[in-house]
């Protein structure tokens, strides 16, 4: 850490810079909201493609996660899972990744779903740095991402919130502060092991009806005006041609990829198993959603209906 640089999030009322690392499926879309609010941004990501995807929106792009960080007052990741958010912030031997680059006072916003123990190592990491760390996963899917009203599952102090707040606002609609480090990643993996078995769910109950004769979105249309209502069926959908501008309709290309449901549920079913809670409907999800990954990891996670009908995937 270079202590002879305070950075601080909240100096004075101008716009602090922000590094932007990981530019996914979810990363872009805000990373575009942050600059459509007037945001200086500086990105990376492994991949050139979804560099280059910022760069025309106005975004500078940095070969380096620290080359990213150089001048930022704010830094938020968006990435796959803990090995990755573990390499970028920490590096291969613990000391060795972004936070030990960071001046005292930077504030790391970390929105990727990873485990509430990784959160709370990282908090912990960068605390002893002076560096403020939040875990702030977030819900609402690609659309919510597009349409800035994400919501936003936040762990950590007070004061670092209340300095996030105005940026995820930027970003999302909805900001909850769960509680400490680690507590937005137990909530988001509460809400992602109901989402699997409701989709999972949704799926099996338009099977039923479509191999029973009827029209898939007749059958929608009927649930979602009944006590089967969800979030799925509202907009969703994982019957293809049911909706229009959902995966389902789309290849299940793009979206919320099924090996992340499938880390996801495994992380919500490791928390159970370290606090001796049960979660029987969440083991049958990941059940189905390991199995369905082998083949479709890759795609959306309502690709899930394909285990039923696999010609859906045409
Ligand atoms: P994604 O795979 O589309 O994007 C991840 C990006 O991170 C990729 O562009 C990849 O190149 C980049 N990356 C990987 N390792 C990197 C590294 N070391 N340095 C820099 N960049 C790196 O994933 P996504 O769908 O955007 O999801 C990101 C996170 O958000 C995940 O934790 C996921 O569980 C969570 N999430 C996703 C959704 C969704 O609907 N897609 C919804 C809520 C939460």
């Amino acid at each position: 850490m270079n202590t002879q640089d305070v950075n601080t999030a909240d100096s004075g009322s101008a716009k602090p810079n922000i590094a932007f690392i990981g530019l996914g499926n979810m990363g872009a879309p805000m990373a575009e909201n942050l600059l459509k609010a007037g945001y200086a941004l500086s990105v990376y990501d492994l991949s050139e493609d979804a560099t280059q995807r910022l760069q025309q929106a106005g975004a500078r792009v940095a070969d380096s996660p620290k080359a990213a960080a150089s001048n930022a007052q704010v830094v938020i990741s968006m990435l796959p899972a803990g090995k990755h958010v573990h390499s970028v912030y920490l590096g291969e031997n613990g000391t060795n990744g972004l936070l030990a680059e960071l001046p005292q006072g930077t504030l790391v916003i970390d929105s990727s779903t990873i485990a509430a123990a990784d959160a709370r190592t990282l908090a912990e990491a960068a605390s002893k740095l002076g560096i403020d760390f939040l875990d702030a996963p977030v819900s609402g899917g690609t659309g919510g991402a597009i349409a800035g009203s994400l919501t936003f599952i936040v762990g950590g102090s007070t004061d670092a919130f209340a300095k996030a707040e105005p940026i995820l606002a930027v970003m999302g609609k909805n900001i909850f502060h769960a509680g400490e480090h680690g507590a937005g990643q137990v909530a988001k993996i509460c809400n992602n092991m109901l989402l699997g078995i409701l989709m999972a769910g949704t799926a099996e109950a338009i099977n039923l009806g479509v191999k029973n004769g009827l029209d898939p979105k007749v059958l929608s249309d009927i649930m979602l005006q009944s006590s089967g209502r969800n979030w799925t069926l509202e907009v969703y959908n994982p019957y293809p041609q049911v909706m229009d501008n959902v995966p389902s309709s789309n290849g299940y290309q793009g979206g919320f990829m099924t090996k992340l449901m499938q880390k996801d549920l495994n992380l919500a079913l490791q928390t159970a198993q370290n606090t001796n809670v049960d979660t029987p409907m969440g083991a049958k999800a990941a059940e189905l959603y390991e199995a369905h990954t082998v083949e479709n990891g890759d795609r959306d996670f309502s690709s899930i209906m394909a285990r039923h009908d696999s010609s859906v995937l045409y």
